[in-house]
Formats: structure tokens, C-alpha cells, sequence
């Protein structure tokens, strides 16, 4: 057997179910898990308090090349906690933590904008790439990981579903968490659909499958049977490593 990182792409969009079957999948064949949206959203979020515009992409490269010295990415229970300032507990109670503060509405519409500058993917290449790479492996769950961070990796899923599904579990993951506010499945499709069109639209790294990547449709599938196909497909990856 080798010792060589196992590497899983999960790309799709929003809503898709994705981060779920991620962190199931990353749980059972006890691989380290990778919200490659978190990083991103993180970006979002450090323009958003600094007043910055989603449109200064070179403003938004600079805070980009800041995060890996920053950004502290722990793996507990299969969930991703996301720290700023490299600390990450047992520090002191200043440590921030921005695990609920960067899944808001508006920080998700500021992510999608903030995603589009080829300064800030460039900044994040390397990061993405390092956390991948540590211990066993990684499941990374993104929008280009089988396209553009892991080209080579060993198993590569697009995991989409219909717009309207995706809608529907998002708008009970915003309620889940008590974030759902003034939103409703309707206002919820809507910013999923401007979502997807720009991450789609991009001129850099758009969301695509890669060529060689398994399409799944979870539309009408349970949890459980997504999990499983993905789960076979790092099997078979083992067995070729
Ligand atoms: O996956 P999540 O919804 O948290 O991602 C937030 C945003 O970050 C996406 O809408 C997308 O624009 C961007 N993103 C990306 N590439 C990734 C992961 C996320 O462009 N690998």
C-alpha cells in the first residue's frame, strides 16, 4: 500500500447536497475533510468587514495571500471549524471563530463575487493544495477541485441536482442553523440560480465537471445511496494506489 495522500474531488453546486455526502464520505474512509468554499467564504467575509468592494480584485488578492498565515482549518466530528488569525483551540478566548459567521446569505453572495478574481483563486491554489495533501488524504469539496487544485486526483465526482431540490435543502440547512431570517424557498432558488451563473460564467476556473470526473444526480436520492457511490468509487481508487 502506498503512503501517497489519497485524493477526493467533490465538485458541484450549491446546495447540491455536496457538503453532507463530503463529510459522510470523508468519515468512512477516514480521510480528512476540506470546505474548499469556506476559504472563499473567508475572503468574503474579511472584505465585507473592511468595507472593501467584491469588485477590487487586486485588494481582494492581497487579502487572499494573507490566509494561509491566518486561516486555521480543524477537523472535528467530520464538520470543518474555521478559525482566523492562526489560533485554533485551546487558545485564548480571543480566538475567532467564523464557522457560523461566513455561512450568512450575504456572505455567500459575497463569496460567489469575490471567487471570480483570478488574484484571489491564484492566492489560494497552494493552500487548498497543502491541506489536501495532509495525512491519509483528503474528500475537498469545491467547485474546481477535479479541474484546476487536484487534476490528478484519484477520484472526481460532480455532484449536482435540480435547482429547485437544491433550493429546498439549502432553505432547511439556513433553518437548521437558525440562519434562515427573511429568506423563503423562493428567495433562496433565486440567489442560488445568480450563484451558479456566475460561478458558471467566470472567465477562471469555472464550475464544471472535469472531462473525467462521475456525474452524480442526487435529485431523488437518498443520502445514504449517494454516499455509497461515491464510497465505491474510493475504493476502487485504493485499489489501483
Ligand atoms: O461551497 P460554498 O457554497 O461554501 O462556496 C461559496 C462560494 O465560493 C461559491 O459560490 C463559489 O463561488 C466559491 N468557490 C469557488 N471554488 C471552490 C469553492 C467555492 O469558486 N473550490
Amino acid at each position: 500500500m502506498s503512503a501517497r495522500p489519497l485524493i477526493v474531488a467533490l465538485d458541484g453546486p450549491a446546495g447540491a447536497g455536496k457538503s453532507t455526502v463530503a463529510k459522510l464520505v470523508a468519515e468512512k474512509a477516514g480521510l480528512a475533510l476540506v470546505d474548499t468554499g469556506a476559504i472563499y467564504r473567508t475572503v468574503a467575509l474579511l472584505a465585507l468587514q473592511q468595507g472593501l468592494s467584491v469588485d477590487d480584485g487586486n485588494a481582494l488578492g492581497r487579502i487572499a495571500q494573507t490566509l494561509p498565515a491566518r486561516l486555521r482549518f480543524v477537523v472535528e466530528g467530520g464538520h470543518n471549524r474555521v478559525f482566523l488569525d492562526g489560533r485554533e483551540p485551546p487558545a485564548p478566548a480571543s480566538t475567532l471563530e467564523i464557522t457560523a459567521t461566513i455561512r450568512s446569505p450575504e456572505v455567500s453572495a459575497a463569496a460567489s463575487s469575490v471567487a471570480r478574481h483570478p488574484a484571489v483563486r491564484a492566492a489560494l491554489l497552494e493552500l487548498q493544495r497543502a491541506l489536501g495533501r495532509r495525512g491519509k488524504g483528503s474528500v475537498l469539496e469545491g467547485r474546481d477541485i477535479g479541474t484546476v487544485v487536484f487534476p490528478d486526483a484519484d477520484v472526481k465526482a460532480f455532484v449536482t441536482a435540480s435547482p429547485q431540490e437544491r433550493a429546498r435543502r439549502r432553505m432547511n440547512e439556513l433553518s437548521e442553523k437558525g440562519l434562515a431570517g427573511n429568506e423563503s424557498e423562493e428567495s433562496v432558488l433565486r440567489d442560488i440560480m445568480a450563484r451558479d451563473k456566475q460561478d458558471a460564467e467566470r472567465p477562471v476556473a469555472p464550475l464544471k465537471a472535469a472531462d473525467d470526473a462521475v456525474v452524480v444526480d442526487t435529485t431523488g436520492k437518498t443520502l445514504q445511496q449517494v454516499t455509497d457511490e461515491i464510497l465505491a468509487l474510493v475504493k476502487r481508487a485504493r485499489e489501483k494506489q
